[in-house]
Formats: structure tokens, sequence, C-alpha cells
């Protein structure tokens, strides 16, 4: 589908009187035979004639030549061939620059296999034996890798990233300037770090990115654990988990901040730590019903992976949440007002503490959940 809406796009393009090709990761995934729907469009178009071409366009970064087009069904990202221009401050190019070759735009990317496009008809165009780089299962910088890394050092820990999702090794000259380069890792903005991260957590071969990292001494310019021993077992299809097992490994301050995470990565890798820890001694029934299932299953994996034995498997975490009384406190068959008005008092720190109380007499059934008994409950433990 989004093939064929990127051809059409390709097609109205070249109609128009210029070159328009597909590109980057969605050629090299082709070549490989691996599903890829990101498919990137490169055109000799200058963003505003790209916007004539099409009705129906949004800018989403038109500073760096990216316009989507939304004409064919598909948003489609169309970027102008450009170059790169210097990386002063080793976040990103100071200026990019819009050039009418394809050639010049291939030669800005970083591996040899991110650096070939395909026409529309398939023909594919390789001006850095990419393809033999992919048969050899190598990822190779384009140009000199000192000189690349110098220009980008993200370009470092993405050649280890697609190590791990490909399993390819890394070319020699290419893995020697990691290593004398790898403390420029530091000066790369995080968030994009994060985005590499994101990807590692979820490839076929983590543990061997970590490792990588590692070796190359990336990691003494990283937060956070590589060692190989903890990452031997990790395995997941969530980035969120990735986060929060190496939250665990490390938690320390200012982990969340450091890396850019979301509130979203931060919330569920604290309560997966939490419940990890709590995991230590065995869950109590509160803890089944406290917990989202998804982060008792991640805690529970965390001391697989960590090889801590657990008395139980990971399928019974469901069926324990599953024969909980309640499963939400709006559940409860009273509120605070009812305590109050048995306790004929008003609230304070009694009825936070009185709530609870009731809670854990119903998870553990000691009461059933019902008004009467809860009240009953109340009389016998608060004597009136
Ligand atoms: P994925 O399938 O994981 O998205 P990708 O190859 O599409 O992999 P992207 O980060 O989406 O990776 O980048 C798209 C293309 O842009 C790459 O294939 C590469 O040609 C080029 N590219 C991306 N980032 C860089 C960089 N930091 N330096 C040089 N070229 C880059
Ligand atoms: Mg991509």
């Amino acid at each position: 589908m989004m093939w064929e809406a990127a051809k059409r796009v390709i097609e109205k393009i070249e109609q128009a009187g210029f070159e328009a090709v597909f590109v980057g990761g969605v050629v090299r995934d082709f070549i490989i035979g691996k599903p890829n729907n990101d498919v990137d469009v490169a055109t000799s178009a200058l963003p505003a004639e790209v916007k004539a071409i099409f009705q129906y366009t949004i800018d989403v970064g038109i500073e760096h030549g990216t316009v989507l087009v939304l004409d064919e069904g598909e948003p489609i990202e169309v970027t102008t061939y450009r170059t790169d221009g210097l990386y002063t401050d080793h976040r990103r190019p100071d200026e990019v620059t819009f050039v009418r070759t394809l050639k010049e735009d291939l030669a800005r990317r970083d591996f040899t296999m991110n650096a070939m496009a395909m026409t529309r008809t398939g023909t594919i165009i390789d001006l850095y034996n990419g393809q033999e780089d992919i048969q050899k299962k190598v990822i190779r910088a384009v140009g000199y890798a000192e000189q690349r890394f110098q220009e980008d050092a993200l370009r470092m820990i993405r050649a280890i990233r697609f190590s791990a999702q490909l399993g390819f090794t890394i070319e020699f000259e290419t893995m020697s300037a990691i290593k004398t380069l790898a403390e420029q890792i530091q000066y790369v903005a995080k968030e994009r770090v994060h985005a590499e991260f994101n990807k590692m957590w979820v490839s076929r071969f983590p543990a061997q990115g970590m490792a990588m990292l590692e070796q190359t001494t990336l990691s003494q310019y990283l937060q956070g654990s590589f060692i190989a021993e903890d990452w031997h077992n990790f395995q997941t299809t969530n980035p969120l988990v990735g986060w929060a097992y190496f939250y665990v490994l490390n938690e320390q301050e200012p982990f969340f901040s450091y890396y850019k995470c979301s509130n979203k990565e931060k919330v569920f890798a604290k309560q997966v730590a939490e419940a990890y820890s709590k995991l230590q001694e065995d869950w109590q029934v509160h803890d089944y019903f406290y917990y989202e299932l998804d982060v008792l299953e991640t805690a529970f994996r965390i001391a697989e992976w960590r090889r801590q034995a657990v008395a139980f498997s990971v399928h019974e975490i469901a069926a324990r949440k599953a024969v909980l009384p309640i499963a939400t406190i709006q559940q409860l068959a009273i509120s605070g007002r009812d305590l109050m008005e048995w306790a004929q008092t008003k609230g304070g720190a009694w009825l936070k503490e009185a709530l609870h109380a009731a809670l854990l007499a119903v998870l553990t059934k000691q009461v059933e959940n019902n008004k009467e008994q809860l009240k009953e409950w109340f009389h016998d433990i608060y004597k009136g």
C-alpha cells in the first residue's frame, strides 16, 4: 500500500520534470527482504516545487527539506536532495544545503547499506557497494569513517543499533573509528540517543548491542549499566520495557532527565522497579491489586533476566489478578463518607487508614464486599 502510494508520488514528481526515488532504510530493507513501512522518497525538486505539485501537503521539516504528501491516501515523506554541512555543535548540521543530484545526497548518508536509492521501476542506485556489504553482512561507513563520525557522533550508536537489529558486524575501519572517537558521544543530544535506544531495546540482538557499546567504550560516556551479564537474556517487543529494565539496572538519578524520557516511560519504569523490589519477598494480594498487569509481568521478566528464582510462572500473574474480589478501588462497596457516618467523626488520617484496611480486608476475603458486612467489620475493629 505504502509502496503503491509512494510510487504514485514519484510518478507525479517525474511528470513535473524532476527526479524522485526511494531512498534509505526502505531500499536497504527491500534488499534484505525485511518489511519496512517507513518509505522515504528523495527528490531533486525543492520543497516549494514539491508543494506546487500536490494538493495536500504538510511542512513537517521544511528547513530540512521534508514535505509530507497526503494526496495518495498514505502520508509519504518527500525530502529534497541535500547535503548536511558541518556539525560544529555535535548535535545537528549548522545548515542543510539543497543540491540537485542524487549522488550528492547519497554521499551524506551514514552507511553503505543506507546510501542506496531505487527508482520507481526497481533499478537500484548503489554508488557505495551497499548491496555487497549487505551480502557480507557488514555495516560500513560511507567514505572515511572517522570523518563521518566527527561530523555526527550519533552515527556511532546507529552503527551498533543496526548491528543489533540485523545481526551484521561492523567493518574493521568503521569499528576502529568508533573506538577512537567514542568520547564524542557525550556531546550528542540525548533525545537522539533515546531514539536509537528505543530501536535497540526491540531489536533481535539487544544484548550484542549493549556489549558493543561496552567494547567500544561508548558506554563510558553514557549513563547506565551495559554489563553483558545483565543483558544476556533480555528480549522485548516494547521499548517501554527496555527503559524500565535499564532503569532497574541503575536506579540512579537523574536517569530520566538525562535520557530525556517521557513521563509515561518514567512512571512505568518506577512502578516496575517498585514491583520488582517487592517480588524479592513475594507479591501480596494488594500488590496484585495495585499494579497493572504489564507492570507485574515486566517485573517478573526482569527477575528471569537476572536469573532470580521465582516460585510461580508468568502466566499465573493474570490468573492471580483475575481472582481478586475487586479490581479497582471504585468497586469497593463503601466510601469515605460511609466510614465517617459510621464513626460519627470528621475525616483525617484515620480515614485513609480505615479505607485501606477495608480494602485489604476485602482483598484477603476476610469480609465480603458489601455494605452491611463492611459495617459490621468496621464496628468490630473500631468499636463504634
Ligand atoms: P529504520 O528502519 O530503523 O527507520 P532508517 O535507515 O530508515 O532505519 P532513519 O533514522 O529513519 O533510519 O533514517 C533514514 C535514512 O536517513 C537512513 O537510511 C540514512 O540514509 C539517513 N540518515 C539518518 N540519520 C543519519 C545520520 N545521523 N547521518 C547520516 N545519514 C543519516
Ligand atoms: Mg526510517
